[in-house]
């Protein structure tokens, strides 16, 4: 066993509301590790962007430990309704009424857009993606083995789970379902209590649905948490060592993947369950992807940021609080990557090992934070003292790239010249557009070169088509 595996992590548990020490069975060889992935029907916003963050630190630290981890993130493609409680519309098919596309389109369009955006933010990509459409016989298994086992009933629109089967239904999430169900008798439909919910839902008899399979029970489609569940362990097996998400799922979403999953295998679905807290607009106001009300990540690149610095940002706050998101607050990160870079850029290439006992401490420091919790922002600080103290270059060098496999800034390159330079606006791109375009009518060759190169130099490229010129940020 190397040294570093033998450092404790620890990890917020919200099974337990504590922390735990976190290790492996010792017949597993990797971590189970389970993310709920996006509903692709628009485009991620920076707040879900932040889960995915998380994530990737965890990851991150879970591989600087030493562990592999075999990590499994779901694309839902189907069967989220716009209420978490099976009611409202499928999420896909509004998707596809705002943007005249077919809902495979739809899917299809957001789920690259989607990887686009991880890329961007240096999230490492999972050992596997998973679509919930690719996985409907798994689902229907799932159900099946529910249903012989009497944990199902059927109504007039769908198989649903019936949760006062399950006794600890309730703990996950400590709700006071006595209290729920009073304050739901009116819109509960056919459902027998409230916190019951849809397994598989059945096609309405009169019109076709743009994503219907036949099933036992006739055509219809999966429920949203049973995806997961049999996604998850399908792939990772009856127990998960870790299960992800954001908080907003822990009350419906998690607690229904544990009662469908522990009631079919009479397992524990998963030993670790870890939460990132929301990302706000303001005190209170909470980002939505439903209402189209929401900052995506193209949206701060358009605007002269880079994605390091969302990165940096998310950073600087602990994953279990909320993160509430200012233009102020990113114009810091802004400024404290540029910072970093300027210390960071002159050691690219001087890496010795690190063995001074001054060295050895910093990077106890560094795992010290890391394994309390994922404490991000003092590992931050701790890279800046570090680059602060008098340790030599070589030494100073090796382990900013050390630290950097967690924190995934990307500094081992030099600064992005984004970060360096104020951005351009839309209007302003246009009228230089324009400008290059009258220079091509005069003729005036070295006047729309230079255009093209001050766009260039802002990240901006252009392409001429017979159409016109048209750009892209990078
Ligand atoms: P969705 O695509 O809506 O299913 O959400 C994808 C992920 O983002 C889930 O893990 C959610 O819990 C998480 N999430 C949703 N809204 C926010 C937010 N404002 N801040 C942080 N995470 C969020
Ligand atoms: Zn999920």
């Amino acid at each position: 066993m190397s040294k570093s595996k033998q450092a404790i992590l620890r990890f917020y548990n919200t099974a337990s509301r504590s922390i735990e020490e976190f290790t492996l069975p010792k017949d597993v060889p990797a971590v189970r590790m389970y993310c709920c992935g996006p509903t692709v029907y628009h485009y991620a916003h920076i707040g879900n962007l932040r889960s995915y963050l998380f994530e990737d630190f965890l990851r991150r630290t879970l591989e600087y430990f030493d562990y592999e981890v075999n990590h499994v993130v779901n694309i839902t493609d189907v069967g989220h309704l716009t209420s978490d409680q099976d009611e409202g519309e499928d999420k896909m098919e509004k998707g596809a009424e705002r943007t005249g596309k077919t809902v495979w389109e739809v899917a299809e369009y957001y789920t690259q857009a989607f990887f686009k955006d991880i890329d961007l933010l240096n999230i490492v990509a999972p050992t596997l993606w998973c679509k919930a459409t690719d996985h409907i016989p798994e689902q229907i298994d799932l159900v099946q083995k529910l249903e012989a086992k009497g944990y199902t009933y059927n109504t007039s629109d769908g198989v649903y789970f019936d949760s006062l089967k399950f006794d600890r239904y309730a703990d996950f999430a400590r709700l006071d379902v006595e209290n729920l169900q009073k304050g739901a008798r009116i819109d509960m439909g056919e459902k027998k209590f409230v916190t019951d919910f849809a397994l598989w839902k059945f096609s309405p008899a009169d019109s076709q649905r743009a994503m219907e399979w036949p099933s036992p029970w006739g055509k219809g489609f999966p429920g949203w948490h049973i995806e997961c569940s049999a996604m998850a362990m399908h792939h990772l097996g009856p127990t998960l060592d870790i299960h992800c998400g954001g908080t907003d799922h822990i009350r419906i979403h998690h607690t229904n993947e544990i009662a469908q999953s522990e009631c079919a295998t009479g397992q524990t679905f998963a030993r670790f369950w870890m939460h990132g807290e929301f990302l706000r607009m303001g005190e209170s106001s909470k980002m939505s992807k439903s209402s189209g009300d929401f900052l995506t990540l193209k949206v701060l690149l358009d605007q002269g940021y880079h994605p390091m610095e969302y990165r940096l940002l998310a950073l600087t706050s602990h994953y279990r609080n909320y993160l509430n998101f200012s233009f102020e607050a990113l114009d810091s990160a802004k400024d404290g990557l540029r910072n970093l870079h300027r210390r960071t850029d002159p050691l690219i290439g001087k890496a010795t090992a690190i063995s001074s006992d001054s060295a050895l401490k910093w990077q106890h420091d560094f795992k010290s934070a890391m394994s309390d919790d994922l404490n991000t922002a003092k590992a931050l600080g701790i890279l800046n003292s570090m680059l602060r103290s008098d340790l030599d270059d070589g030494e100073k060098s090796a382990l900013v790239l050390d630290f950097d496999k967690v924190l995934g800034l990307q500094l081992d390159k030099t600064m992005p010249e984004k970060a360096k330079q104020s951005s351009l606006a839309t209007e302003e791109i246009e009228a230089l557009i324009a400008q290059r375009d009258q220079a091509k009518a005069e003729r005036n060759f070295i006047e729309s070169d230079r255009i093209r190169d001050e766009l260039a130099n802002q990240g901006i490229k252009l392409q001429d088509t017979p159409q016109g010129t048209i750009w892209e940020s990078e």
